[in-house]
């Protein structure tokens, strides 16, 4: 049984990485975590830039609303909520 955080043998030349949490702010996603190398942080960036560009209902191209509590939402999610 291994450590938490011990890299398997697979993955040894990888840097552990601590998720610590996720929000969300302004619709889209905030990581907090630790660890890591430069190619982590590049995926973390890469996902907080797309959770703005993807409906968090269905996973189609959307994006934040202007009013109300921002959520990231494609034009027929948008359409549902305000039905
Ligand atoms: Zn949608």
């Amino acid at each position: 049984m291994k450590e938490y955080g011990e890299p398997c043998e697979k993955f040894k030349d990888y840097y552990p990485v601590n998720l610590e949490q996720v929000k969300e702010k302004f619709g889209g996603l905030r990581f907090y975590y630790n660890g890591g190398d430069d190619h982590v942080a590049g995926l973390v960036d890469m996902a907080e830039e797309m959770s703005y560009k993807i409906c968090e209902r269905c996973g189609n191209p959307g994006k934040p609303n202007k009013v109300g509590w921002i959520r990231t939402l494609c034009d027929k999610c948008m359409l549902r909520d305000t039905l």
